[in-house]
Parts: structure tokens; sequence; C-alpha cells
């Protein structure tokens, strides 16, 4: 009978992911009443989302008021971080309810309860670093952007094809560290291409500011469709 059990958590697994389909919608339904656009930025640990998201923060004030949501499984180093930006942060460490590498939608829902909805025009939600089970969590994001720097495999988008295709942007991070090393851009961008064609790709380094115009703008046209859709 031991063959039964896969099937068993196959269908938990699936119930789960179907409440939390539901929470999304509610948060989506929420975060658009406020005219509040969410972006839900995904990486392995270490790619750099922290001082990218620092960096982008500081670009976008003071035309755009933001907020963060940082899932960590523990610490709030992150949060300290991003604190000294000036936005509100909201720190979820997912350590008090079992460790979990994503931040599913009730996570966001509480999480936004700490934050004033109605004078935040772009949430960014920080998700835990984890290639994996953040891109089969819909946390009712508007948004969904994948960081990959070039200290990782070239080949992470045709490992981790799930969270390259439902993103709607990737960023490759680090890039001033390129002469230093013998990662083969071209092959990255081609395995992005494979997966997802047609998706931008921002080259970008928060160390150097290169290629961080390109994404805020991105970002601010994607703030501003959600304006003109809600009628703002
Ligand atoms: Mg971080
Ligand atoms: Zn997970």
């Amino acid at each position: 009978m031991a063959e039964k059990a896969p099937l068993r958590e196959v269908r938990v697994v699936g119930r789960v992911l179907a409440v939390n389909e539901r929470m999304a919608e509610e948060n989506r339904r929420r975060f658009a009443a406020r005219g509040v656009f969410v972006v839900n930025v995904m990486s392995s640990p270490g790619s750099g989302k922290t001082s990218l998201l620092q960096k982008t923060l500081a670009a976008l004030a003071p035309r755009v008021s933001a907020a963060v949501i940082v899932g960590d499984v523990a610490t709030t180093h992150d949060a300290e971080r991003l604190a000294v930006t000036g936005v509100p942060v909201v720190q979820v460490n997912t350590d008090a309810f079992g460790g979990d590498c994503h931040l599913a939608a009730h996570v966001i829902e509480r999480a936004a309860e700490d934050l004033d909805l109605g004078a935040i025009d772009l949430l960014f939600v920080e998700n835990v670093g984890n290639l994996v089970c953040p891109a089969e969590f819909d946390i009712g994001e508007d948004a969904r952007v994948v960081v990959l720097s070039v200290t990782e495999g070239e080949d992470k988008p045709v490992k981790y094809p799930a969270m390259f295709r439902t993103c709607h942007a990737a960023l490759l991070n680090k890039i001033d560290l390129l002469p230093h090393l013998d990662y083969d851009k071209a092959r990255a961008l081609a395995y992005i291409r494979q997966v997802h064609p047609g998706m931008p790709v921002f080259e970008t380094s928060a160390r150097t500011g290169e290629g961080l115009a390109a994404w805020v703008d991105w970002l601010l046209a994607g703030l501003e469709r959600k304006r003109a859709a809600a009628g703002r």
C-alpha cells in the first residue's frame, strides 16, 4: 500500500494551491481597490535582490511612494537594510509557521495589514530565496520578476523553467562582475528566451547602477497601466 502515499500527497498539495488561489484573488482585489501595483521579486538566495531593491527604491523616490514586504525563513537583516531607504518595510519570518521556503497569499494578506495601502503606489514583495515553490504560489501580485545573477549557473532558466515561464521580466544581475568570470552571458540569455520567448530581460548591477534606469522605466510603465485600468 506504500505506493498510494504519493497520490494522497499530490491531492493535499492540490488543495493547498486551490486555497492559495482564492486568497490571492482576494489580495488582488484589495490591492486594486487601493490602486497598489504589486511586484513579486523572486530568485535564488544571494542573487542580490535586497541590494537591487535598495537602489530601485532610491531611484523611484520621491515620484513613487513604495513599500516592501520581505520574506526570509529567519532574521530581519534584509528588512533592516531596506528600512534605511525610508520606505515602510514589513518583515515576514516563515520560521514562525514551519519555515516555509515561499510566501503564500494568506501571509501577504496579514503582512499588508501593517501597511497603509491607501498611501502606497508600488508594493514590492521580496520573496524567500528559492526558485522552486515561489513560482507556484500566486500572492495576488500584478507582476512577477525573477532575478538571476551572473555568479550562478547559466542553465538556471532551464533547470527551473516554471519560475522563468511564469515571470513577466527577468533581471540578470551583478553584471559588473562579468570581466572576472567565465560566465557565458549569451548562453544564459538564450536559455531564458528558450523557456520564455519575448520576456524582457534587464542586465543590471546594483553596485554600479548599470541597467537600473531601464528596469525602473519598466516598473513605472506597469504602474501607469494599473492606474489607467483603475481610472486614476
Ligand atoms: Mg534578500
Ligand atoms: Zn516553499
